[in-house]
């Protein structure tokens, strides 16, 4: 099955570039800020599946550049899906628990309403919605924290700041699932395979289990990769950033599972994974 990525060096695209022989298209060869760009790579590439593994993900940085995050997160997966409705092909797109206001304790469904609290959340809603509005076969997967021994993520800034610190505070209230890079990667490709023998799509969600706070998050890191580092937690108010952060991100994932048999997995288990991958480089 010839399946074509976008994204190459990101978490997850290079997880789906080391679990299975994917085209993977780099900014060079298609560059998301120029979205007709990428309808034409799909068609000259005529691909049996087609994952769009990249976006503009610097949260903060959104909030000076929502047109050109919007253009990236929003315009560019809709050409993706809109080339390959035109073509029959199937289409997965990763989106995030940012969508959401954060507010109250549950897990929220994918049918759950909608209401980004920040101009990443809103510039990723967007391209949920052109997505479905193209009205071809489709998967959103939305998902959240996400961490793997490559680019920038929590585990990476931990591991680093306890180089030179013994003792850290970590926000506390804001709960959500950790998810490795490559158990995101499998799921899509779980997903797209099925998409190419049938199956509708939809829209789903996918997080790590236990859901925890950053500070329990960090908690784990260290006490997995035998630091003594301590973490005292503190309040968002205590952690001002300039992108607002949802309180909740709890994810709903059942029906990623009762749908095509994928379960949350221990994260825990994904950060001793990277543990170990980060010693060997
Ligand atoms: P990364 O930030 O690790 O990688 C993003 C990728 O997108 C990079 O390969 C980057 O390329 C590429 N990219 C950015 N801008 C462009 C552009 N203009 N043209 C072409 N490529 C571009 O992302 P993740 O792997 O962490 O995220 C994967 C998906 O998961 C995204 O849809 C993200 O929104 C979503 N998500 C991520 C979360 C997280 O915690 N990271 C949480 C929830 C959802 P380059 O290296 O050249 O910059």
């Amino acid at each position: 099955m010839k399946i074509l990525v976008f994204g190459s060096t990101g978490q997850v695209a290079t997880e789906l570039r080391a679990l299975a022989p994917v085209i993977a298209l780099g900014r060079a060869e298609a560059d998301l800020s120029r979205p007709e760009s990428c309808g034409v790579a799909i068609r000259d590439s005529a691909p049996d599946l087609v994952i769009n593994a990249a976006a503009y993900t610097a949260v903060d940085r959104a909030e000076e550049e929502e047109a050109l995050a919007t253009v990236i997160n929003g315009e560019a997966p809709g050409a993706m899906a809109r080339a390959c409705a035109e073509l029959g092909i199937p289409f997965c797109h990763v989106s995030t628990d940012y969508v959401f206001d954060g507010s109250g304790t549950t897990a929220r469904a994918p049918s759950d309403p909608v209401a980004p609290c920040n101009a990443y959340g809103r510039s990723k809603l967007a391209g949920e919605v052109a997505v479905r509005a193209a009205g071809g076969q489709s998967a959103i997967l939305r998902t959240s924290w996400v961490f793997s021994a490559h680019g920038n993520n929590f585990v990476k800034t931990m591991l680093r700041l306890s180089d030179t610190r013994d003792a850290l505070t970590v926000v506390e209230d804001q709960i959500g699932g950790p998810t490795p890079a490559a158990d995101i990667a499998s799921a899509l490709l779980t997903m797209g395979r099925a998409m190419v023998q049938g199956h509708a799509g939809g829209l789903y969600h996918f997080s790590g289990a236990p859901d925890v706070s950053w500070a329990e998050f960090a908690r784990e890191i260290f006490a997995r990769a035998g630091r003594a580092t301590t973490v005292a937690g503190i309040p968002t108010t205590a952690y001002p950033t300039p992108a607002a952060r949802p309180k909740n991100s709890r994810l709903d994932c059942d029906t990623l599972k009762s749908e095509f048999g994928i379960e949350r997995a221990d994260w825990r288990a994904g950060v001793s994974r990277v543990l170990k991958e980060l010693e060997q480089t």
